[in-house]
């Protein structure tokens, strides 16, 4: 049993990959009709939504790493969303904006995130250290320190996933009502956002597969 969730979690973890990886690979190579930048759109979203205290800016940390950074004010787009105008380029460049325009509203879930990030930040750096620990020294209270780090970290996850899809609808509305994409793209837009998401559920679906896996093998120590 525990070694058949662990083969679905591999499974789980390389699906929401290659679907986030080949639907990038689709639509960055989909230009839109109205050929706005990525940088350019984001821009025009905050400008129009009275937002002037946000900055874009280019990073440097590889493919898809675009991120909204709450403390700075500042839009981190990757080169390739930032420069050009594809479909990927715009929908991940307002779904970032989306991102400031949740935190200037003061969206109820980021809040509630925000609170909840500095004991996740332990619970991750010391959860699978405790429980790797707990297996090999079989001391129980370290075990169960660990589980409850996970789900600490399963609640964070469950959390973040409202942020993520209101993000993405807030990006859908104000690609659309900007005139930064046309009717005919809203789907493409719709679907590239969509396998960005999936990441966010099957990270919450891998971490719940762990504790299920790590409490049938305290399970089946005790039973020994
Ligand atoms: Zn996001």
């Amino acid at each position: 049993m525990d070694y058949f969730i662990w083969i679905f979690i591999i499974v789980i973890m390389m699906i929401s990959q290659s679907f986030l990886s080949s639907s990038y690979q689709k639509y960055r190579k989909m230009p839109t009709l109205h050929q706005m930048r990525g940088c350019d759109a984001a821009k025009l979203i905050l400008e129009r939504n009275g937002i002037y205290d946000v900055s874009i800016v280019p990073s440097n940390r590889g493919t898809l790493s675009d991120y909204y950074d709450p403390t700075k004010k500042v839009v981190n787009l990757s080169s390739d969303i930032y420069y050009n105008s594809s479909i990927a380029s715009v929908s991940v460049a307002a779904h970032e904006v989306g991102h400031a325009l949740q935190h200037a509203e003061g969206y109820g879930f980021i809040a509630l995130r925000n609170k909840m990030l500095p004991a996740t930040q332990i619970a991750s750096q010391l959860g699978w250290v405790s429980i790797f620990i707990g297996l090999i020294s079989n001391i129980d209270f370290l075990l169960m320190f660990g589980i409850f780090a996970l789900i600490l970290i399963m609640l964070f996850q469950l959390v973040t996933l409202p942020i993520e899809f209101n993000a993405s609808s807030r990006a859908i509305v104000q690609l659309k009502a900007n005139g930064i994409i046309e009717d005919s793209e809203i789907s493409s837009s719709k679907k590239m956002l969509r396998a960005a998401a999936f990441t966010y559920v099957a990270a919450l679906i891998t971490t719940v597969l762990n504790i299920l896996r790590i409490l049938l093998i305290r399970g089946s120590r005790n039973r020994d």
